[in-house]
């Protein structure tokens, strides 16, 4: 049982409107009321209301901040305990000033991080793939892979997991009634039924492993190269994008400015850009240098930004850049279109397919909506979003789906060989057990309780 009370700070640190400072435990409300002075008595107050009021020192009777106060009594809180919400004032000074007094008198701690999602597990609130997919949701660098987090923190991706095992646990009530009550006449459980339905749970799972790629993507970001010659525009495309970015970003919790400069988004697109450093110091280092190191980045690249000066002539470097990339996933970007055109497009379009071939404006901001759909029908096929968002990204999720999969083929594989049933059952039950390690219950559930709590051996 969780006996103590914990409290942190849960907005991001920094500026911002307001801040929150999160209280959960079984003295949350009691112990928050001895700080609170207010028309309303929060010891006494209903689940789910805000009141009005003052955080006061008890010791000097000195006023420390005018706050918002939210009881959330449990179960019907984020962690399933007695929850208290305090809304200070933005920045850094108010809200500590509260959470040191809170913490003071010793009967509330400072929460260690990920503690209030552990408890919401612990307390049987969510399953593990939401805790893991609230873990995601801090961590996550774009607002894209921050909307799948979301929406596997409700639950889509323990949906389907939930009906795969559904399925598996049908199946081995048919097996299991075909073993022990032979002498009834239950419709005879033949292999190829089995093997029918653990083909069907194999399409399924793989749909979903299908999607690990594209969630490994929208979590990690496409490792993107900006190459070029020098003063062709790289440093001003990635200001652009940065400053974009700036705007979504801080809001997110626990990303700093150094990663929004690694990490951002184009249209919700992640991008992880290969050695912005780099991109930033050819202006003012010596020039060549630039062109070396984009070298070294685009071995590692899953997409190359090719920059191309549109208002002069091809040079022999973009020629030899050009050269050197043919057969990559790359977009060439012809910038400065806001110039006359010098550049013989038709060359370049003659080394690259048309379709990967933009013609932008960062100085304009012109073009970069036509790369962000160059860049989905590269990765996504176009479509960014699978039809319900429903994105497999965590590995221990994709292990666990591969080896329940190979369970399932084992037992295809038993069936065809005339291997015994009860053998074959092992191995359904081993893909039944591995899926339910994916949220975090399994082992020691009775299989047979479920079975005959679910079915009727009767009809
Ligand atoms: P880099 O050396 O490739 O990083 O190029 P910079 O981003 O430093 O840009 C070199 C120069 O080109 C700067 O003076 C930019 O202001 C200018 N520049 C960048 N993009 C454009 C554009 O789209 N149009 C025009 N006219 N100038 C641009
Ligand atoms: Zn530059």
């Amino acid at each position: 049982m969780i006996q103590d009370t914990i409290a942190a700070i849960s907005t991001a640190v920094g500026e911002g409107g307001i801040a929150v400072i999160r209280v959960s435990g079984p003295d949350a409300v009691d112990a928050c009321a001895r700080y609170f002075r207010s028309k309303s008595n929060i010891a006494e107050a209903d689940s789910h209301t805000v009141h009005y009021g003052h955080i006061v020192d008890p010791r000097s009777g000195e006023t420390v901040e005018e706050i918002l106060l939210t009881v959330m009594r449990g179960p019907r809180s984020f962690t399933a305990e007695d929850v208290v919400e305090l809304s200070t004032h933005g920045g850094v000074v108010a809200v500590k000033r509260v959470l040191e007094l809170l913490l003071r008198a010793g009967e509330i701690r400072l929460a260690e991080p990920g503690e209030f999602t552990k408890r919401a597990f612990l307390n049987g609130r969510i399953d593990l793939t939401q805790a893991e997919a609230v873990i995601d949701l801090i961590r996550s660098k774009s607002d894209r892979a921050f909307s799948v987090a979301l929406k596997q923190s409700e639950g889509t991706l323990s949906k389907k997991v939930k009906a795969l095992r559904h399925g598996l646990i049908e199946l081995l009530a048919h097996i299991e009634v075909n073993i022990d009550y032979p002498e009834h006449d239950v419709e005879s459980m033949t292999n190829a039924y089995i093997r029918e339905r653990c083909g069907d749970a194999c399409g399924e799972i793989d749909r979903l492993l299908k999607t690990a790629a594209e969630g490994k993507i929208l979590r990690e970001g496409i490792v993107t190269a900006i190459v070029g010659r020098p003063n062709v525009g790289k440093s001003s495309l990635l200001n652009a994008l940065v400053q974009e970015n700036k705007a979504i970003v801080t809001d997110i919790p626990g990303t700093t400015r150094d990663v929004i400069e690694e990490y951002m988004t184009l249209g919700g697109i992640p991008l992880r850009l290969l050695d912005t450093a780099g991109i930033r110091e050819t202006a003012d280092v010596v020039e060549r240098i630039g062109v070396e190191r984009s070298r070294t980045a685009l071995e590692e690249a899953d997409l190359i930004l090719l920059v191309l000066n549109a208002s002069e002539p091809l040079h022999p470097g973009d020629r030899e850049l050009m050269e050197q990339l043919s057969g990559r996933p790359v977009v060439v970007l012809l910038n400065k279109t806001d110039l006359p055109a010098k550049l013989d497009a038709s060359e370049v379009e003659s080394r690259f397919p048309a379709d990967a071939v933009v013609r932008m404006s960062v100085l304009n901001e012109q073009g970069l909506d036509e790369l962000e759909g160059v860049i989905k029908r590269m990765f996504f096929g176009g479509e960014l979003e699978s039809a319900d968002l429903t994105y497999v990204s965590n590995v221990r999720h994709i292990a666990l789906l591969n080896q329940a999969r190979q369970s399932l083929v084992d037992a295809i594989d038993a069936t065809e060989s005339g291997i015994p049933i009860d053998i074959v059952q092992i191995d359904v039950r081993t893909a039944w057990e591995q899926l339910g390690e994916m949220i975090g219950d399994s082992v020691a559930e009775s299989l047979i309780d479920q079975i005959f709590s679910q079915f009727c051996l009767g009809k």
